[in-house]
This record gives structure tokens, sequence and C-alpha cells, in this order.
């Protein structure tokens, strides 16, 4: 019997894995000059965590959770997300009695029962960042300003961010009353209906076009916004016009999760699959008593890695973000003498930061120089009996099929000075 990556997974393979790792590193490389620092949390955490955190209502919680009894008989899920876990974290540690905001990223794995289809897994991968204990639309902005300049790094052009406010608690209940008014007059399915009573606001993030034709109607969070958020989110927009962010307004953009308030937004990508979201976050001001923490407003945001190596794919930018792969240097020694030698050599190279590689398992001549060709090196650097005896190794430009010979002690000096930059 063979095995397979489970339904809904796949295994990142050379040259595409190393394109996910530097999409991972290129997403992390504005927030870490910007101040964010690393953290790790577990891959589980107990239920209860995201059924506070995420809400009970999501799809999330009541529909795509791994979630299992331990051997301890400890109820445990799978992160589907990194909010809930990394407030947890901060909380514990409590970070939040440092100095303000807290500013942390983190990159991982995630898991969810979902319908698989192309761009939508049930293990996948984010970048994610938040922003703790300040409620400032400068550091809104900055939150946003980072993810665009994550995919803009990348060169993607086809990615739009989408931008609104959902209200705060003083505004957001009569708003949910005017909808939830309008929702009961549509006709719907029950599983909708129901949801119209628990998470109203999740209903107009419904995708189904019988739905979406109801909707047209529906009246907007920007329509019922109290003075206070509605000046909070002018400012967030005024502070991205001037550092140049380009959005467009989304009156009906809501997220899947309960714990989101004031802004949010979405980075949307057109042509890889149903999935369009490439990222997104915003505010959630109420999470950290959700889950049993002290009032801590907090802004973040989770970029999906696997859907923007879609888009990297869609729009052309493999081999621009693919680092080189394979070694400089390929050595090839003749005899076990010559294994002997190159195996120090070849130590050394590293060393002084020339990447190189042995060939290992005693080809014979032929074989090893095929190697070398499929290695991808520049040079091979061979040594045979009587070039041990003469001191020197011979040195191959792959490329051209130059080939000069070197003595041994001058090749560390000779392949620093061509390849370490
Ligand atoms: P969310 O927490 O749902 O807002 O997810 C943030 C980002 O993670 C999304 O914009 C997607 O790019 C990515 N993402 C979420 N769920 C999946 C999934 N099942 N498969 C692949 N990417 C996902």
């Amino acid at each position: 019997m063979t095995f397979q990556a489970p339904k809904g997974t796949f295994d990142w393979m050379p040259p595409r894995s190393e394109l996910a790792l530097s999409v991972r590193e290129q997403m992390s490389a504005p927030l870490r000059l910007a101040g964010y620092r690393y953290v790790e949390t577990p891959a589980f955490e107990d239920t209860a965590l995201f059924a506070r955190g995420v809400g009970e209502s999501t799809d999330i919680v009541s529909k795509e959770m791994y979630t299992f009894e331990d051997k301890g008989g400890r109820s445990i899920t799978l992160r589907p997300e990194g909010t809930a876990a990394v407030v947890r974290a901060v909380l514990q540690h409590g970070l939040h009695h440092g100095p303000l905001p807290v500013k942390v990223w983190y990159s991982g794995s995630f898991y969810r029962y979902e319908r698989a289809q192309k761009g939508r897994y049930r293990h996948f991968s984010q970048v994610g960042a938040e922003a703790l204990g300040v409620e400032d639309p400068a550091l809104d902005a900055e939150m946003i300003q980072l993810a665009a300049e994550a995919f803009a790094s990348l060169g993607l052009t086809g990615v739009e961010l989408l931008l609104n406010s959902l209200g705060c608690a003083a505004c957001r209940p009569a708003y949910r009353s005017a909808l939830q008014d309008f929702l009961r007059g549509l006709d719907l399915d029950d599983a909708t209906r129901a949801r119209v009573e628990i998470n109203p606001l999740r209903v107009l993030d419904d995708k189904r076009p019988e739905v979406r034709a109801q909707l047209a109607e529906a009246p907007l969070v920007s329509d019922h916004l109290c003075e206070a958020c509605k000046g909070y989110h002018e400012e967030v927009r005024s502070l991205l016009r001037t550092a140049g962010v380009a959005f467009t307004d989304d009156p009906r953009l809501v997220r899947g999760l309960d714990y989101y308030t004031r802004t949010t937004f979405e980075y949307v990508y057109e042509g890889i699959g149903a999935q369009t979201a490439v990222g997104g976050g915003g505010r959630y001001d109420g999470l950290s008593e959700m889950i049993g923490g002290p009032p801590l407003p907090g802004v973040g945001w989770a970029l999906g890695v696997d859907r923007t190596v879609l888009a990297l794919e869609t729009e052309g930018l493999v081999e621009a973000n693919t680092p080189r792969a394979g070694v400089e240097v390929y050595a090839v020694p003749l005899g076990d003498e010559a294994r002997r030698v190159l195996f120090d050599l070849v130590l050394e190279l590293r060393g002084a930061g020339v990447s190189a590689d042995l060939a290992f398992g005693g080809k014979g001549v032929k074989g090893a120089m095929k190697g070398a060709d499929r290695s991808g090196a520049a040079y091979a650097l061979i040594l045979g009996e009587r070039d041990i005896a003469a001191g020197a190794a011979q040195v191959k430009h792959l490329a051209s099929g130059e080939q000069t010979a070197v003595p041994l002690a001058e090749i560390v000096t000779m392949f620093k000075e061509k390849l370490v930059k």
C-alpha cells in the first residue's frame, strides 16, 4: 500500500516550496522593519479558546474545526486561525503590562475542515501580525500599509484592498437590529434564518446568488456609524491616502469572525479560483475580554501564503521570487583519497560562505559529472590521484567547459573572491 497526502492537503516540494518560503520571508520583512516581534504558539489549543474567541456562530467554529479529545480527556482543537491564540499568549505572559502597543507577528500552519478546492485547503499557511493595547487610527493604517507593502514587494499588481468599518459597541447594536428587521422580511432557508438571529452581519457575507440578490437593499453599517466611529474611520482613510495605499470602500465587507469592530479590511485577488481573499484583518476590541482577559484593544491581519503563491503564478512572478536553489560548487572525487581531501575542502568552502556539494556514492567520473550538471552548480571541482600528487584540483566552469588546474591551498580564496558578494 502507498500513502498520499490527506484530502485537502498537499506537499510543498522544490522549487515551489522555496517560493513559499520566500513569500513568508517577504511578508514578514516589512513587519520586522516596523518593530513587530516574532512569536510562536502551539498548533493546538483548548477548544474553548476558539469557541469563545472566534465565536460559536461562525462557520469556523460550528463546522470547520479539527477537534478531538486527548488521552487526558481534554477537548483540543487544531488552530483554525492565529489571533485568539496570540492574544491568549500575550495575556498569559503579561506582555500587555509592558510598553504598548504590543506588536507581534507569526508564521505557521492552520487547519480548517473545509470543502477542498483550488485555493481552499484543510491545511494552509499564514503569516499574521497583531498590535495590542492601543486604539489609534494610525496603528490601523500602519497595519494595512504593512500588508500592502508585503504584496507590493512580491511584485503583485492585482491585489485590491477593500476597506470598511463595522462600528463599535455603541453604534453596532442599533445597526444590528435594523439589519435583523430587514433580513427577517426575506425569503431565506432555515439555517440562514437562524443566523439572522445569532449573527446577522454574517448573512451579508453569504456568497449564494439567491441570497445576494435579496441583499441589494440591506441597510449599510456605514449609515449607522456613531460620530466617534465615523471620525476614526475617516482618519484611517486619510492616513492611507497620504501613504499612497490604494483602497476601495466596501460598505458590505464583513468578516467571518465575531470579534471584529471598527476597521475591517480584506485583500482580494481575482483569477486564482473561487477563493479571492489573499489576506484580511481588522480591529477586534472585544476579543481579550471574550477570552477572560482585561479590556485590550487590538488590530491585526493574516495573509494566506498558499493563495499568494497562486497569485504569483498567475502574474508570472515565480522566477523573480524563487531564490537560487542548489550549490555553486560541485566536488567530484576520483578515488578514496580524493574523497577525503574534497570532503574537507567542501566543508572549508561552506565555512567561507561558498555553497558546495560533493558527489556521494562513488559514481565514477561520468556519473559524477552528470551529477554536477544536474546540480545546477556553476563549477565542478575535480580531484584525481594525479591531481593530489601535483597538489592541485581541476576547476571546470560548467557552462563554458573551460578547465584550469588550481593549487589546493588557493581553492577556497579563489571561490570566495569569485562567488561571495
Ligand atoms: P481568515 O482568517 O479566514 O480571514 O484568513 C486569512 C487568509 O488566510 C485568507 O485571506 C486566505 O488567504 C487564507 N486562508 C484562509 N482559509 C484558507 C484555506 N482554507 N485555504 C487556504 N488559504 C486560506
